[in-house]
């Protein structure tokens, strides 16, 4: 006699919340400070392997015209911040590296991530392939240091000359792999890169991002974290 076998239900996939939780809050705390400020820009993380492909899209900043704007954090700061945005050049928590042997810091800073920041880009982009495709929405996207620097080195190299055109721009294809612990990416162009039909209207990143920290704020914190490791 055949037996009914109840089937079982299928395991719902456990929701994927992205490799580092940690860089998510942060995320998301800038997220929740722009649309405090009645910003309607909306940081959206590139946290997925495989290709995605992808418009930036310039935005003017004044009578500038700018493709990325540098967010660089560095996090696990001591004090009431958990993170703090990096001014690069002038920063005296970067300023550390140099005061403090990298053997002290090595030794005091487990968990901390070092002295340097995270150094990531953010541009305003429309994402044509890839998790987040949506070709009718211009998405404020944040990109790794690498990826970044590939998208520089494919103008160069291809001397590509209007890139950023909507019409007569390029498509960048970035691939995505992680092996262990270590993400790598490779940029390149799309040969024949459809225009952007959209009329668009980039976000004014720098604006976005909001003011950089007062720079006795950030001494603060370095001065913490140099009596931390003396
Ligand atoms: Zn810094």
């Amino acid at each position: 006699m055949a037996t009914k076998t109840k089937k079982r239900p299928k395991k719902k996939a456990a929701k994927k919340t992205g490799t580092n939780s940690r860089h998510q809050n942060v995320y998301d705390r800038e997220r929740t400070r722009h649309q405090e400020r009645g910003s309607r820009s909306r940081f959206i993380r590139f946290d997925k392997d495989g290709k995605t492909k992808m418009r930036v899209v310039t935005f003017m900043h004044g009578k500038q015209e700018c493709a990325f704007e540098p967010n660089f954090m560095h996090f696990n700061v001591p004090g009431d911040r958990k993170a703090v945005r990096c001014p690069e050049g002038d920063c005296p928590i970067c300023a550390l590296e140099s005061e403090v042997p990298e053997s002290v810091w090595k030794g005091n800073t487990a968990g901390r991530g070092g002295i340097k920041p995270s150094r990531k880009f953010v541009c305003n982009a429309v994402v044509r392939k890839g998790p987040d495709q949506k070709e009718d929405e211009l998405q404020q996207r944040e990109l790794p240091w690498s990826v970044w620097d590939g998208i520089n080195k494919c103008i160069e190299d291809g001397e590509i000359t209007n890139a950023f055109d909507l019409k007569k721009g390029v498509d960048f294809v970035i691939n995505r792999k992680t092996k262990k612990k270590f993400t790598k990416y490779t940029v390149t162009v799309m040969p024949a890169s459809k225009p952007v039909k959209m009329s668009v209207e980039p976000v004014d990143l720098i604006d976005a991002l909001g003011d950089m920290p007062e720079l006795k704020a950030l001494q603060k914190i370095a001065d913490a974290i140099y009596a931390e490791v003396e």
